[in-house]
């Protein structure tokens, strides 16, 4: 079994879209080791961001990620981390693949609804930076 860490990214908390989120995660399988509301600095994005901070598409990401509340959690399954990723879709919601959910809910390349990370060792860091008791 595998851990991986979840952002619900403040457009679905505002599009009211975190329990269809969920539900596709838990229907899934996968088991909820943690989940919070919170809302995050910009010393926090940069931290939980910190291979994308000098990108150009960064200071947007920056403002979008503390413009309100978002749900953090961690998720617990089998191969969960590459089973996220599949289920989150491309990151460009307008060329994410339907059923996927930014193919479904999402029409942007930044306000894509969800992170998930990209492997076992990103999820460890971002477990660790974000649920330091887990
Ligand atoms: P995430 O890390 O959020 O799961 P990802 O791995 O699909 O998404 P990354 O390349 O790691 O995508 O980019 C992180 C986030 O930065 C994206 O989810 C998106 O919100 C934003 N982003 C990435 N590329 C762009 C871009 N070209 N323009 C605007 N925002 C972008």
């Amino acid at each position: 079994t595998q851990r991986t860490f979840v952002l619900l990214k403040p457009d679905a908390v505002k599009r009211g879209l975190v329990g269809q989120i969920l539900a596709r995660f838990e229907s899934k399988g996968l088991r909820i080791v943690a989940l919070e509301q919170r809302t995050i600095d910009a010393a926090q994005a940069d931290g939980h961001y910190a291979e994308h901070v000098e990108r150009d598409f960064y200071p947007p990401l920056r403002d979008f990620v503390t413009s309100g509340p978002l749900v953090a959690l961690v998720l617990e399954g089998d191969e969960a981390v590459q089973v996220v990723r599949a289920l989150n879709g491309a990151t460009d919601g307008r060329q994410a693949a339907p059923g996927t959910i930014r193919g479904d809910y999402s029409l942007s390349n930044r306000e894509n609804l969800v992170h998930g990370s990209d492997s076992p060792e990103s999820a460890e860091r971002e477990i660790a930076l974000w649920f330091p008791a887990l």
